[in-house]
């Protein structure tokens, strides 16, 4: 099968590559129908990801089907589409049970797949763990729908379920790249008062105040000031970072 693979810092390549096989009772075999890009993905393709080996497939969001699961998988069975969650946990440990799953303790715990074992910009991939990293697409959810549930959505909705969101609340999200706009979305679920999206690219903007008329919309130059005039508290009550750069850590 043809995999995109970590060659070396600054170097991806498409090789072809055995097709994968169980290696453990608990994994799963899923053929891919959808891959998406990540700017993690970048990360390695940069070198700032330490933990990443080289040689690996990449790719760790990604839908398909299930070829084959191993002996003591319950949860899904060939034939199933599914999501592929970008964690792998166990779902039995300390973290995992407060549902902290990406600070699972097992071995196979964290982003593996597509950083430290082949992931899924390829044809298969092996999941271990498939009873906790897959998920079923429901008969009325397309492929391209369910993209997102493994690492972006699940991102955005995390983000808002910690930040406690009240309908008092003044929202601050910064960056509205794809998972600014999934947090965006778990915000409105909310309620809160008001949302504010800070965001330096005028087109994404444009998509926000499009789609989402009711959201308030500013720039990083004019964000503290536009905060401190449209919230009653002396600020935002609850503010999510989803931009990841240098400068948006100490804004927020
Ligand atoms: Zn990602
Ligand atoms: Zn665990």
């Amino acid at each position: 099968m043809k995999a995109y693979t970590f060659i070396e810092e600054g170097k991806f390549a498409l090789l072809k590559k055995a097709k994968p096989e169980l290696s453990e009772p608990t994994d799963a075999i899923v053929r891919i129908t959808l891959g998406s890009i990540c700017t993690s993905d970048l990360h390695i393709k940069h070198g700032s990801v330490p933990r990443a080996v080289k040689g690996i497939t990449v790719g760790h969001e990604m839908v398909g089907v299930v070829e084959q699961v191993g002996a003591e998988v319950t949860k899904v069975k060939p034939g199933d589409r599914v999501t592929v969650n970008v964690e792998t946990f166990c779902g039995e440990c300390y973290f995992c049970k407060h549902g902290y799953v990406n600070n699972c303790t097992s071995p196979h715990g964290g982003w593996a797949l597509g950083c430290r074992i082949d992931g899924g910009q390829a044809e298969y991939v092996r999941v271990p763990l498939a009873d906790q990293g897959l998920d079923r697409i429901p008969e009325s959810v397309t492929d391209e729908q369910a993209l997102f549930v493994g690492d972006v959505l699940a991102t955005g909705y995390w983000a808002a379920r910690i930040s406690e969101i009240t309908e008092e609340d003044t929202v601050l999200i910064i960056g509205a790249g794809p998972t600014g706009v999934c947090s965006l979305l778990c915000t409105m679920l909310r309620n809160p008062k008001r949302i504010i999206v800070c965001e330096k690219s005028a087109e994404r903007r444009a998509f926000v105040s499009k789609h989402y008329p009711d959201v308030l919309l500013t720039t990083p130059e004019e964000c503290e000031a536009f905060v401190m005039e449209h919230s009653d508290h002396g600020g935002a009550d609850r503010v999510l970072e989803v931009a990841g750069a240098k400068d948006t850590f100490p804004l927020a």
